[in-house]
C-alpha cells in the first residue's frame, strides 16, 4: 500500500510516466492512492470518538461495539485497558 503511494510520487517527480502504457500504468496507481487516502480518512473518522470524553459521559467506561473501553487521562483516549 504505502509502496504503490511511494511509486507513484517517485515517478510524478521523475516525469518518467511519458508512454501510453506508463500514463496507463500511473493512472491505475493514482485510483489506487485515492482509495488508501479514502481509507485512511474513513478510519481515522471512525475512531475520533476516541480522543473525546463527553460531558454525557459520566463514568470512565463504556460499551461500544461489543467492547469495553475506558478512558485513559494519561493517553487522553478511550482505550481497550484500564488506566493506572
Ligand atoms: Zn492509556
Amino acid at each position: 500500500m504505502i509502496l504503490a503511494e511511494n511509486k507513484y510520487k517517485t515517478l510524478v517527480r521523475a516525469g518518467e510516466w511519458k508512454s501510453p502504457e506508463d500514463q496507463k500504468e500511473i493512472l491505475a496507481m493514482r485510483v489506487q492512492v485515492d482509495e488508501i487516502k479514502k481509507k485512511k480518512e474513513s478510519r481515522s473518522r471512525r475512531f475520533e470518538w476516541k480522543k473525546k470524553k463527553k460531558p454525557s459521559d459520566l463514568k470512565e467506561v463504556k460499551q461500544v461495539n461489543d467492547k469495553k473501553y475506558h478512558w485513559c487521562p494519561r493517553h487522553a483516549l478511550w482505550t481497550l485497558h484500564k488506566p493506572k
